[in-house]
């Protein structure tokens, strides 16, 4: 079999790139070792937001979110996004004015994000305990969307534009010729392709390692984070994601139309393997001393579900995304760090142009996410984690 481009990973960046590479009528081909969205992206909290503390990120989140806008009409199939927002809260003086520095910030390349009063944010979520907090940082255009639908948006999109997708195909190898990558050989044979592209987040260094690289070229390490869900509150009370970051990253959402709040927290644990997702107590004893603080009525309902997946991280904990020099026709785009569901839309629209084209109109700081520069020793300042 022969393709242009193999895309390794069925997550949520894999299903980009690969739409919008047949969008441009490229051949491409998925290949998934398990189900669709089983890594990382069926397990994320659903935050989407342009609060960024860089000007790299927040550009491209600012374009991310447009692009969300357009989603559910591009793909023909609601993805539900919603402009809830995002609603930081500070608990010091000293963080108001770190998140009057990043209001401007923001500001300046059009996000309109403003400080607000405690009681402000209480008109915006309801049942929000007040008491500790001076104020916060309220970005309406922030929001959320379903990562099952998003994912099965993309895949069937791809689909009949002309990709090929492939299920429980582990990549086993990287055929590598004069320094050129010439396919991949999976559980189910060998395909050729000119062109493979590396996006399979924790598992990246794996990849990278099959393609002949050292493994640890691009340092991605996965850390195993959780959430929780709980009964419903009243639909509608915590539509945006609420967090004080002084309070361990720890976050509350009502994600969908059931009510149940998602929790989750900065908490985190180096997984025993890639197949460790167990839940643990500890975090759902973390979480909970947080959760209940900011909204205090969850001390009254009880946790449904609990579920663990991995934050892929770099060191700067920002992703590697664009063309590995080492090796010819060899990409990236992994690493996300905790914000590959929000920036899904974007990077799959770059990549794709930057394979098809060699150029891209997003708006993505190539040089900022440039692959190369954990071997240069240059990090970027730390982009903002939580989800
Ligand atoms: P993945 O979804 O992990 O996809 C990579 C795929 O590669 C996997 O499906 C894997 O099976 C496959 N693969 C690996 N090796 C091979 C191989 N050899 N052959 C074939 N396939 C292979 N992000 C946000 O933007 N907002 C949030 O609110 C948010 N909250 C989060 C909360 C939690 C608890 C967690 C764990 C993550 C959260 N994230 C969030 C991060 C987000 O989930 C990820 O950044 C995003 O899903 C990354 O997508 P991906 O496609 O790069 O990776």
């Amino acid at each position: 079999m022969k393709t242009d481009v193999v895309v390794i990973g069925g997550g949520v960046i894999g299903l980009s790139i690969a739409y919008n590479l047949a969008k441009l009528g490229v051949k491409c081909a998925v290949f998934e070792k398990g189900y669709l969205g089983n890594g990382s992206t069926f397990r994320c909290a659903t935050g989407i937001r342009a609060q960024f503390t860089d000007e790299a990120n927040i550009k491209l989140m600012k374009y991310s979110v447009e692009r969300w806008k357009k989603l559910s009409e591009e793909l023909e199939y609601d993805v539900n996004f919603k402009q809830t927002g995002y609603l930081f809260l500070a608990t010091s003086e000293e963080e108001i004015e770190a998140f009057k520095r990043n209001i401007a910030l923001q500001n300046k390349f059009g996000v309109p994000t403003r400080l607000i009063t405690p009681e402000e944010a209480k008109e915006i979520v309801p049942p929000l305990n007040t008491e500790p907090f001076l104020g916060g940082a309220w970005n309406p255009e922030d929001g959320k969307a379903n990562p099952f639908k998003t994912v099965f948006a993309y895949a069937e999109k791809a689909k009949e534009l002309g990709a090929e997708i492939y299920e429980y195909t582990p990549v086993e190898d990287i055929i590598v010729e004069d320094g050129s990558v010439k396919g991949v050989k999976t559980s189910k044979g060998i395909i050729k392709a000119d062109v493979v592209v590396n996006a399979a987040n924790s598992w990246a260094p794996l990849i990278n390692e099959m393609a002949g690289l050292d493994r640890d070229f691009i340092p991605i390490k996965a850390y195993k984070h959780q959430l929780i869900k709980t009964e419903p509150l009243a639909p509608g009370q915590i539509e945006p994601l609420v967090c004080p970051p002084a309070w361990n990253d720890s976050y509350v959402i009502q994600d969908g139309e059931d009510g149940g709040v998602i929790c989750g927290s900065g908490i985190e644990s180096v997984p025993k393997n890639l197949d460790d997702v167990s839940p643990t107590y500890d975090f759902m004893r973390g979480v909970l001393r947080w959760a209940t603080q900011i909204v205090p009525a969850l001390k009254y309902v009880h946790v449904l579900r609990q579920w663990a997946g991995f934050y892929a991280k770099t060191p700067d904990s920002n992703p590697a995304i664009g063309k590995i020099n080492h090796l010819e026709g060899f990409y990236i785009a992994a690493g996300f760090s905790g914000h590959g569901f929000m920036m899904a839309p974007a990077v799959g629209e770059a990549m794709a142009e930057l394979i098809a084209k060699g150029k891209s109109k997003v708006p993505l700081d190539w040089e900022w996410y440039d692959p190369h520069r954990f071997e240069r020793g240059e990090l970027r300042s730390s982009a903002f984690q939580i989800g």
